[in-house]
């Protein structure tokens, strides 16, 4: 078990290693970010060729300082790193933040020196931040310590972030500023070369001074862990994920539908919807679901009020409210009368509640706390509009003054010039403030799916499969029809009874076993799409028309040299719905399960769902709710409902199926049919491929 954090997160003393005596150095500015944050330990800067940095005097050695260091703050250039790290530990520095850069980011000498230099920090037991990083701010009273070269100081707050780009963290606390959004702590990760992300998880799910987690990714270095941690932390706080777009696996062997559809960042993706972290999409979204989780409760539902003083905009905020699963609120009579009772009669009381451009600050206050009274609201959004009479600082004051209940978040919408809002973010009380409704519509659906995920039970375990004796048997390459068929039956998936054959006698005996109608299919390495190939003759009535089929069918794979290894005969499957479920293998993240819809088709409408197996009942309905497709398998257009039920049973069953055998790279059923309600599924077309 590695050393605590605690020694990094809150020293009581620190030393700058490679301080310059130029303010306007990088080591300068990190200096004056300590001033300026009035950090409550000791200061040592490190310099052998300066008396003085700032308001410090220097010391020309680790060794020359007088107390015991909690941290070390490693910024000299490359070449001396690994000396300076000795000396730490000769000294006894209990935590070493490493800036400077050249590592592995810089290739495999850089890779080969991060090697030695985590090497050295691992067997003294100590902890390492870094290298390539930009610092670290504890923003607690007790610690003040900003360690970073951020421009303008970070706002003392609650949510606690983390980010693999130091530029971009630094950038972003800027930009919070603006916002008004203020952290905990920022631990800008550099290469995770020893600390990473998982870590500061840990710390900060018990963290009290943190209510949110936002995290800038660019890379997930133990991403099963990140998934157990993860899940369990958003039970409590939420966790707000941006993902930068390096994180892209290396290339996958695409001769599956579900490898092909895996390109890119699908592994990271699938882990992060299976942890239930909050995924923001862009940089701003990620500000707006911090903002919002800093200072507003989940709330128990999706039921909005919308309290405004101008109509065009709440019409904007209530289709947002719509593309993101939340609705209007529909008032009591009492709501309403009450709000009749002070708005003007020109005023709208329901929902919208328009209370026209003369609204006061009293008017929002006493409409969010009436609206909010009423059991069938949960939340309230506010929308202001530059006032006539007043300020829309005073609006701000208004609406700061409501009381909700504690459980209904209220957020607020200010259209108006954007010098408002750095002096808004001056008054106590005053909820997360937008410019958009959008974006405040967007960040109150993220409030909500926390709060769906906190009150949640706990999901049932995922179903486990035993591991398969035929599969030890395999070797590497594609497994036969009659392997990957009985492969899938084993794991509890349907398949389509079968048979192989090799000759027209053996054809009609197999056609009385199974009945007819029939499918026939030729099988061999080269026929990967055996439809394209001709090797698919499908509807074959009886034993003339399968003879025929037969006949033409070796006909035409001899004309075109194609040479099968085998044939098989089908039951033909009537009226199902074409589904796929496949397994692919990510190398980082590890088995991925798929389901889509439309068969051959899925991949023009890329309309898949991936998680990382094995998946619970729960991870399947809500990859199912993904598809766009999954209407398909509503009753639809006079068709009767698909079996959905059997669909998400296949489901759970291949995911266990891809987590007992990691050896299974890929497998495609396709298709998977899905019948009419309480009719089940069945595969009819299976190619797994197994590694060597
Ligand atoms: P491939 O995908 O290699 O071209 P398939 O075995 O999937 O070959 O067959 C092609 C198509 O034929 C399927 O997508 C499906 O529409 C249809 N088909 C195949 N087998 C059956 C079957 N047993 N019952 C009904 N339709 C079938
Ligand atoms: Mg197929």
């Amino acid at each position: 078990m590695p050393g605590s954090l605690e020694a990094i997160l809150r020293p009581r003393s620190l030393a700058v290693v490679g301080a310059s005596s130029r303010a306007e150095s990088l080591s300068g500015r990190l200096l004056g970010n300590l001033v300026a944050a009035g950090f409550t330990g000791a200061v040592y800067p490190i310099n052998p060729r300066a008396e003085t940095t700032g308001p410090f005097k220097c010391y020309p050695s680790l060794r020359a300082v007088p107390e015991a260091l909690d941290l070390a703050v490693v910024m000299v250039p490359k070449a001396a790193v690994l000396g300076t790290i000795d000396e730490c530990l000769e000294v006894g520095v209990k935590g070493v933040v490493v800036i400077t850069a050249g590592f592995r980011e810089a290739g495999k000498e850089g890779a080969e020196a991060e090697r030695r230099v985590l090497e050295r920090v691992r067997g003294a037991g100590i902890r390492m931040i870094g290298p390539n990083c930009m610092g670290l701010i504890n923003t607690d009273p007790d610690v003040r310590m900003d360690a970073s070269f951020t421009p303008a100081p970070a706002l003392p707050g609650n949510v606690a972030f983390a980010s693999h780009s130091g530029a971009l963290g630094v950038a972003v606390l800027e930009a919070a500023r603006e916002v008004g959004l203020g952290f905990s702590q920022f631990v800008s990760l550099g290469n995770s070369a020893d600390v990473d992300v998982t870590e500061l998880l840990e710390v900060w799910e018990h963290h009290d001074g943190t209510r949110a987690i936002m995290l800038y990714l660019e890379a997930l270095p133990s991403p099963q862990r990140f998934l157990e941690l993860a899940s369990r932390i958003v039970r409590s706080k939420p966790i707000v994920v941006f993902k930068g777009g390096r994180t892209v696996a290396g290339q996958r062997a695409a001769s599956s539908h579900t490898g092909a559809l895996a390109a890119g960042d699908t592994a990271v993706d699938a882990l992060l919807a299976q942890t239930g972290v909050t995924h923001a999409r862009t940089l701003e979204e990620m500000f707006n679901l911090a903002l919002a989780f800093s200072s507003a409760p989940p709330p128990r539902g999706r039921r909005v009020a919308v309290v405004t003083n101008a109509g065009g905009p709440a019409i904007a905020a209530t289709d947002a409210l719509a593309d993101h699963g939340l609705t209007l609120a529909t008032f009591s009579k009492a709501t309403e009368d009450a709000l009749r009772g002070f708005l003007p009669p020109e005023a709208a009381v329901g929902n919208p509640v328009d209370m026209l451009p003369s609204a006061t600050p009293d008017n929002f206050r006493q409409a969010i706390e009436l609206a909010l009274a009423d059991p069938g609201v949960d939340a309230a959004l506010t929308i202001t509009v530059t006032p006539i009479m007043v300020t829309p600082l005073q609006i701000a004051g208004g609406i700061a003054a409501a009381r909700p209940p504690a459980d209904k978040p209220v957020l607020s919408v200010f259209m108006t010039a954007s010098r408002f809002f750095p002096e808004a973010h001056g008054i106590g009380g005053l909820p997360p403030l937008f410019r958009y409704p959008e974006a405040a519509v967007e960040a109150l659906a993220g409030l909500a799916a926390h709060g769906e995920r906190m009150t949640r039970s706990v999901a049932e375990p995922a179903p486990v499969m035993k591991r398969s004796a035929a599969i030890e048997r395999a070797r590497g390459g594609y497994l036969s029809p009659q392997d990957a068929f009985a492969l899938v039956e084993e794991a509890g998936i349907p398949v389509a009874p079968w048979r192989a054959i090799a000759t027209r006698a053996e054809l009609a005996r197999a056609g009385r076993a199974l009945g007819y109608p029939l499918v026939l299919k030729a099988f061999g390495d080269k026929l990967v799409h055996k439809s394209e190939a001709g090797a698919v003759a499908v509807g074959l009535a009886d034993e003339t028309a399968a003879a025929a089929a037969f006949e033409a069918m070796v006909g035409r794979l001899a004309e075109s040299d194609i040479e099968a290894d085998g044939f098989l005969v089908q039951r033909h499957v009537c009226g199902g719905r074409e589904a796929i479920i496949g397994i692919t293998r990510d190398p980082a993240v590890g088995p991925l399960v798929m389901v889509g819809m439309g068969g051959v088709a899925v991949e023009v409408w890329r309309d898949a769902s991936f998680r990382v197996a094995p998946i619970t009942a729960r991870d399947a309905d809500e990859m199912l709710g993904e598809l766009k497709g999954v209407r398909l398998l509503g009753p639809f257009r006079g068709q009767p409902a698909g079996d959905r039920a059997a669909l998400k049973q296949a489901l759970l069953r291949l995911a266990a199926l891809a987590a007992a055998h990691p050896e299974i790279v890929e497998c495609d059923i396709n298709p998977l049919l899905v019948m009419d309600e309480g009719n089940g599924c069945v595969a009819v077309d299976v190619r797994i491929r197994v590694g060597g």
